[in-house]
């Protein structure tokens, strides 16, 4: 287990602290009220049974009338500090979650498939029933189970060593419970989640499965994936009935044992009936907690588990969220100096030396053929993934210095897949500045062409475009994408293909509010397009990570074009 096991739990838990200690006191009360039963018993069956006192029975009869009653109130109060107990982690371990996913760097979160982040949140789940659930109350309850013996001791010594010798057996039969269920749970949890991902790769490819008729392809690994954790639950639900049911015998076992080695005591004239009865009771009282630790040890262990893959997700490094030193707005100088990236260990970088100065100012480009590392390039400027080597430089200051919320201010990006977020036109384009006013999301709109297509559309910009923008064409997502960026002004804009999707008016009016723009800011696009190309104040052509050719855009173009072949074609020649 790792050394930080818990730290980032039992911070989170600090404020819950105080309710624990007072369901741990109101479970002494709880329990000691339990023993009012068997007392009652002993006393029926020794005073009123064997002495005829009525009045006695009715004496007890009333006094047990308050102690179930005041039984009733002390675990109603008990429930309630547990719920409180509950709704704190859902909240504050909701948000750290939250927070904490939000905030790591985009080569931790591209690490990993989506349905495994998702499944942290089942983990919070996990923490917060053992926490607060049946778990939680079993454990208050647990260190009473010695008043129990206690009580056992005072009453009918001779039988009392019984339980001892069973807690033994219990507490042999937990432990390998618990090795072999959390074994089984774990490779059940592994099939489920990856039958799931299997899943979610089908609904979000959805257009290709039906398009290329896929499901018969996908249906057997989904099968196969289906039938392994359906094996895997079946083991786990096997051995938890098993260990479930051995418990119960246990407890007729108890009984058994207590009632033969009692009756000889009773017969040696050693105790008497009644202590026998209570004796049973108590016993019983004292192994059914046992019982269900045993069948609760999954959940412990499922709690353990939970607890140190929310652990070692709370130790992951978080991108910079303070800025040393707050600047005003830069001028838009961008300089790269000898960027080396490399995705994987052991690959070959996909960056190889990159140095490179833009602006302030300016319609840049960046040309190549796929794969060349354009797209790359691009995300290691805006910071979104750190350089091996070498470093980003936005004016004079290296943006590593930066929080991410600052650089994303200053450089705009919009990436060449764009992502759009279920809602309407108006709060996707808003979403990079929520405060902004009506006035400049439509300035951002007019700018991206975003205004020629929404007039069109008859609820305008309120149309609800769907999850992930699916009810708008590849076009309109990418203005819309657009529009989002320069809603921030950013005085560096970085835009991989932006006309990628655009026909060819779009594209020659994103031409002109590009070239408008970039009186004002540093512009970087990533493009094939001639029609971008031929305004370019300067182009830079990527062959393998490394720059080919670079120079102003009067110098390259001729070069990448040649004759009429296409771009990439010539940037290999140029090289
Ligand atoms: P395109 O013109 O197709 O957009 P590009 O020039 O933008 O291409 P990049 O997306 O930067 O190319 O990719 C450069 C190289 O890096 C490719 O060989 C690609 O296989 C690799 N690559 C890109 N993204 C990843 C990733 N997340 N993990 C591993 N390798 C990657
Ligand atoms: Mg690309």
């Amino acid at each position: 287990m790792s050394k930080s096991r818990g730290t980032w739990l039992r911070s989170l838990l600090a404020p819950v602290k105080g309710l624990y200690r007072e369901v741990l006191a109101l479970s002494l009360f709880v329990n000691l009220l339990v023993l009012s039963v068997p007392l009652f018993v002993l006393s029926v069956y020794d005073r009123v049974v064997f002495h005829g006192g009525l009045t006695t029975l009715e004496a007890l009869l009333i006094g047990m009338a308050l102690a179930l009653a005041f039984d009733f109130v002390l675990r109603q109060a008990r429930s309630r500090i547990f719920q409180r107990v509950a709704l704190q982690i859902d909240i504050e371990l909701g948000r750290a979650l939250f927070r904490k996913i939000a905030a790591l760097p985009l080569r931790a979160l591209e690490s990993r498939a989506a349905a495994d982040w998702q499944a942290h949140f089942n983990d919070l789940e996990i923490v917060r029933n053992t926490r607060s659930g049946s778990a939680a109350v079993l454990l208050c309850d647990l260190p009473y189970i010695l008043l129990f013996f206690g009580l056992i001791v005072v009453i009918a010594a001779p039988v009392a060593w019984v339980l001892p010798v069973m807690l033994g057996i219990l507490l042999l039969i937990a432990a390998s419970s618990g090795l072999l269920v959390s074994r089984a749970s774990e490779a059940e949890r592994s099939a489920a989640r990856e039958r799931d991902g299997l899943l979610s790769e089908m609904i979000q490819g959805r257009a290709t499965v039906k398009a290329l008729a896929l499901d018969p392809a996908l249906r057997a690994p989904w099968e196969a994936q289906h039938a392994k954790t359906i094996e895997a639950g079946l083991k786990r639900g096997g051995l938890a009935d098993a260990f479930g049911n051995l418990g119960h015998s246990m407890v007729m076992l108890t009984t058994v044992a207590l009632t033969t080695v009692g009756a000889l005591a009773v017969l040696d004239q050693q105790m008497t009936i009644g202590a026998l009865v209570a004796a049973n009771i108590l016993g019983t009282r004292f192994i059914s907690p046992l019982v269900q630790l045993v069948n609760n040890w999954r959940s412990f262990a499922a709690y353990r588990d939970a607890a140190r893959r929310l652990d070692a997700l709370f130790a992951e490094g978080e991108e910079r969220s303070d800025t040393v030193l707050e600047l005003p707005r830069p001028k838009g100088r961008l300089t790269a100096e000898s960027l080396v990236f490399t995705y994987g260990e052991g690959q070959r970088p996909v960056i190889d030396g990159i140095s490179m100065r833009l602006g302030p100012g300016g319609l840049h480009a960046v040309v190549g053929r796929n794969g060349s590392g354009k797209s790359t390039l691009l995300k290691l400027l805006q910071g979104l993934y750190p350089p091996d080597s070498g470093r980003v430089l936005l004016d004079e200051t290296d943006i590593a210095q930066h929080a991410r919320g600052q650089v994303a201010d200053w450089i705009g990006y919009v990436p060449q897949d764009c992502f759009l977020f279920a809602g309407n036109i108006r709060d996707n384009i808003a979403m990079s500045r929520p405060e902004a006013s009506d006035e400049e999301i439509l300035t951002a709109a007019e700018r991206a062409g975003v205004q020629a297509f929404v007039a069109e559309l008859p609820a305008g910009y309120a149309t609800e475009i769907g999850e992930g923008g699916t009810r708008l064409s590849g076009g309109q997502r990418q203005r819309i994408a657009i529009a989002r960026a320069l809603l921030r002004d950013p005085p560096v804009l970085l835009l991989d293909e932006p006309s990628a999707n655009l026909d060819p008016q779009a594209e020659e009016s994103l031409r002109d509010q590009l070239v408008e723009l970039a009186k004002t800011r540093t512009l970087l696009v990533s493009t094939h397009s001639p029609t971008l190309l031929g305004v370019c104040d300067s182009i830079m052509a990527l062959q393998a990570g490394k720059i080919a050719l670079a120079g102003s855009g009067r110098d390259v173009l001729p070069r990448l074009f040649g004759g009429a072949a296409p771009p990439e074609a010539k940037t290999r020649t140029g090289a």
